[in-house]
């Protein structure tokens, strides 16, 4: 970036009321130690905020031409006297070469905004060890969930979120309205000994994907053995088959698909679960065992993954056709035909359980990717309830059916032929059919009035055997309290 871009406002500022009220941060001088990477984006994001500007470098001359020209370079303890509050963009372990310059930042506020190579790697969090060693100067945690490129290129365009916390609330206070007037959403994560956390955020590997991953890989796992065992090694073993050329495309697409199926019905069970407990303890306040509250706010990521191997099973089965081995096998049952002087080999069955079966998949592929875009923060954001409500339960209830009814097109009745019985295991689909079955169920089984009608009072706040106050309208439209047992 030039110097003259660096000076240009990569926000307009003070444009809104919102923005004006909390003026008074912008204007104030802020100190930033260090000349790197984010010391130069949070300096240059500070001036187009409206900030003035002072790095401490321990050579500003050398340093001074990388920030924007009304950011005032100078050596650190000529910056740290300006202001009041500093930004300490160094990494933790040259923190102790900062110490000559205790007395000059007694009293001030320091933003430790650092980060570590590995989650836990200190017994102290950071900002934790920068306190104790400026025990006259009062730490916040914050802006290490930013990085260098954030704030350059906008929190438009990256995570907009600051985690901030520190032991003084008019500290944070403070910190925050900086982050606000930067364009960032400060979050207050409470005290201090929350700094260790929000330290390893930013070293954090798809936290919240871990648990659907495993999911979908063992039951990948699962599926792709059962279906090698019944296509590879049966025919193998008992007809002296060589059928392993079907692992890469063929045993991997029928694998996909009940992956996909299976993890959509994961989706609903949990819900299925909850409301049983619901039901039997006649009240919506008792906590969840822990493993039903993590399955339950896994729901997202194990949905799209379901949509992922669907989508992956879509593009397989398009290029089915393509394969060698495919025209090999066509032209030789072809030839076989012929010679066998077979002139209509239409089976009318086979016609349409094959259209009904490819037409009812793409429709299923289709809500699979309604659920899957509506899920994504921008979208769903752009929803009210109702409208993420009946797209996320009712269509993706009506996905799972219709998902349902392309499984068992599929199957036909596969199920009832004995030749289809490998080594006495059943067809993979009708495995796959067991857990959305019992979800399908079940959720008819809600739908009946009787249990609808009381899981709908529990979920309201009503409780088996408690006393509650209710309001009854009167005859006359007014409305008249009293306490009745709400069981009877
Ligand atoms: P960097 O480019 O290596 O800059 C570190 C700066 O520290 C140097 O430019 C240096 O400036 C200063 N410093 C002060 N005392 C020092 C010493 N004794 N030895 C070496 N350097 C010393 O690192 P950075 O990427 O800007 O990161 C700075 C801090 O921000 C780190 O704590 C990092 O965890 C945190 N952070 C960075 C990012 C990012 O995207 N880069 C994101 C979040 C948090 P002078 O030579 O001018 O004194």
């Amino acid at each position: 970036m030039s110097r003259g871009d660096m000076d240009k406002p990569l926000l307009g500022h003070g444009s809104t009321e919102g923005d004006r009220r909390i003026m008074p941060a912008s204007g104030r001088t802020i100190g930033v130690l260090g000349s790197g990477d984010f010391a130069r984006s949070l300096a240059i994001r500070l001036v187009c905020s409206g900030f003035k500007v002072v790095v401490g470098s321990r050579n500003p001359k050398r340093k001074a031409n990388l920030f924007p020209s009304a950011a005032e370079v100078t050596f650190q303890a000529e910056a740290v006297k300006k202001t009041d509050i500093i930004f300490v963009a160094v990494f933790r372990e040259h923190y102790s070469t900062l110490c000559d310059l205790a007395d000059v930042l007694a009293g001030k506020i320091l933003v430790d905004v650092s980060n570590n190579t590995e989650i836990n790697h200190h017994k102290e969090s950071n900002a934790e060890y920068l306190a104790s060693l400026f025990p006259a100067c009062t730490v916040v945690k914050g802006f290490n969930v930013v990085s260098a490129w954030t704030l350059q290129s906008g929190a438009r365009d990256g995570n907009k979120q600051v985690l901030i916390c520190s032991n003084n609330q008019e500290a944070k206070r403070t910190v925050a309205e900086i982050a606000q007037v930067m364009g960032f959403t400060p979050v207050d994560m409470g005290c201090m000994s929350s700094a260790c956390e929000i330290e390893n955020i930013p070293l954090r590997l798809l936290p919240a994907w871990k648990i659907p991953i495993f999911l979908a890989l063992g039951l990948f796992l699962c599926f792709f053995t059962y279906n090698l065992i019944r296509q590879v090694i049966h025919p193998f073993i008992r007809e002296q088959k060589n059928k392993f050329y079907k692992i890469p495309i063929e045993v991997v697409n029928t694998t996909l698909p009940c992956v996909s199926y299976v993890m959509l019905s994961l989706v609903y069970l949990p819900g299925v679960l909850a409301a049983c407990s619901q039901l039997y303890y006649g009240t919506k306040y008792r906590r969840f065992p822990d493993w039903l509250d993590q399955w339950l706010q896994h729901r997202k990521q194990i949905g799209l993954l379901s949509f992922f191997c669907a989508a992956l099973h879509a593009v397989y089965s398009l290029c089915l056709p393509m394969r060698r081995s495919h025209r090999y096998l066509l032209i030789e049952t072809a030839v076989k035909q012929a010679m066998e002087k077979k002139m209509n080999i239409w089976v009318e069955e086979e016609v349409w359980r094959m259209e009904i079966y490819i037409s009812v998949g793409i429709i299923a592929l289709g809500l699979l990717s309604l659920l899957a875009i509506t899920s994504l923060p921008s979208i769903a954001n752009s929803l009210n309830w109702r409208e993420f409500s009946f797209i996320q339960s009712s269509l993706g209830f009506i996905a799972l059916v219709v998902s349902t009814l392309h499984t068992l097109t599929y199957g036909w009745s596969r199920a009832f032929d004995e030749n289809q019985y490998k080594f006495y295991l059943p067809p993979t689909y009708t495995l796959t059919l067991l857990v959305p079955c019992t979800v399908i169920i079940a959720k008819v089984i809600f739908s009946l009035p009787c249990i609808r009608h009381r899981l709908l009072r529990i979920r309201r706040g009503w409780e088996k055997g408690r006393y509650v106050k209710f309001v009854l309208p009167s005859a006359t439209g007014e409305y008249s309290s009293g306490e009745t047992s709400s069981n009877v």
